[in-house]
């Protein structure tokens, strides 16, 4: 018999349209031919206001790959649910950002007890915001570069204490210093400072996004990725490498066809990708996390030190994506990725 797989996408972020995109890999993959006989899947859009639509209107978004409009709605309809979600015998949630990679839909569909793939409560929301999880690979003792938290009323607050803040983080960090809302994903709302001017200007952005804020170190590095799937016993991927031309990695050149290449496996010293494996073992654990994780690093080549960056609890998905692209070099295609979630979800341990 057939598990009904429940596969969630859109969701209220800055990240909609990724989700989409991802859910119609997704959604090939449960559906391929090697897995038709274990799964039967049925698809829900949460649209931007947060209302979660039935399986017609979600086929038809998948279909079109377009988002509904933002309307005018009321609170009743964010407590309502399709009458299909109850049948569900394990959600895929693929929705990236706020309000679905952070904790919050995995905590709705825990006290549903229903089984879902990837992280729980604690580590999507360790996971998704960059204090707390910089906080927590400070204290396993990985290698990151330096930082500094903010809060939105600090940088909104009174004119005598901006400039203070501004000086502090400037003796802190100095420049260039990379400016982020803490919850955010695909460098939204992420600027590359260089002056006080530039600094001034990027943390009031960064505070449109999120009460939280970081401010990191920048650092010259090439860039490297790499997945982890499993739950008490992690594996993790071969290496990828992202190069680009652009001044860093920013949401333009990450959703621009052709202004990215992703070089898989990487080119590195067979220590260095080592080393990177297993601080991406180590940051998946240490966060409490489960099923999936695309952990992002720094490779400072000219001293050969390794710094994380980030783990991403729900990475972007697609088929050409860094995530799935990984396992396909390590060995595991495309639907035997999807099955193998799903299967990590529905076990015990
Ligand atoms: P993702 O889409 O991977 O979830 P994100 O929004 O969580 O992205 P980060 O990965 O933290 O953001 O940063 C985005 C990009 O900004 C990095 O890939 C890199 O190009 C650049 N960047 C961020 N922090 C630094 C830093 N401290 N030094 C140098 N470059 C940085
Ligand atoms: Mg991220
Ligand atoms: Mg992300
Ligand atoms: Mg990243």
């Amino acid at each position: 018999t057939q598990l009904k797989v429940g596969l969630l996408f859109g969701g209220r972020s800055g990240e909609h349209e990724v989700s989409i995109a991802s859910a119609q890999a997704i959604a090939r993959g449960i559906t391929a031919p090697e897995n038709q006989s274990k799964y039967s899947l049925t698809l829900f859009y949460i649209d931007k206001n947060g209302v979660w639509h039935p399986p017609t209107v979600s086929q038809e978004v998948l279909a079109q790959g377009v988002p509904l409009p933002e309307t005018d709605i009321q609170p009743a309809q964010l407590w309502q649910f399709p009458p299909e979600a109850a049948e569900i015998e394990v959600w895929f949630p693929i929705l990236h950002g706020p309000n679905g990679e952070d904790g919050t839909i995995q905590g709705l569909l825990t006290l549903m007890q229903v089984p879902c793939v990837g992280s729980g409560v604690l580590g999507s929301a360790v996971g998704m915001d960059k204090l707390a999880m910089k906080g927590v690979f400070g204290q396993a003792g990985l290698p990151q570069v330096k930082y500094m938290g903010v809060t939105r009323s600090q940088v909104w607050s009174n004119p005598c204490v901006f400039p203070k803040l501004c000086d502090e983080i400037e003796a802190t960090l100095g420049y260039p210093c990379f400016v982020k809302p803490a919850n955010l994903g695909s460098s939204v709302g992420i600027s590359k400072v260089r002056t006080r001017s530039e600094l001034e200007a990027a943390l009031d952005s960064a505070a449109s996004y999120d009460r939280r804020i970081i401010i990191e170190a920048g650092v010259t590095a090439r860039e490297v990725e790499c997945a982890v799937l499993g739950k008490e016993q992690p594996q993790a991927s071969v290496v990828g490498e992202i190069s680009f031309n652009s001044d860093f990695y920013d949401y333009e050149t990450k959703y621009t066809a052709g202004r990215a290449d992703l070089t898989i496996p990487a080119a590195l010293p067979e220590s260095v990708s080592q080393q990177i494996q297993e601080m991406a073992i180590q940051a998946f654990t240490t966060l409490d996390c489960a099923g999936l994780a695309r952990v992002d690093f720094f490779y400072v080549e000219s001293t050969g030190e390794v710094l994380i960056n980030e783990v991403n609890t729900l990475p972007g998905f697609t088929a050409t994506s860094m995530y799935p692209q990984l396992w396909e070099a390590t060995g595991v295609p495309f639907p035997e990725l999807v099955d193998q979630l799903i299967q990590l979800a529905c076990s015990l341990e």
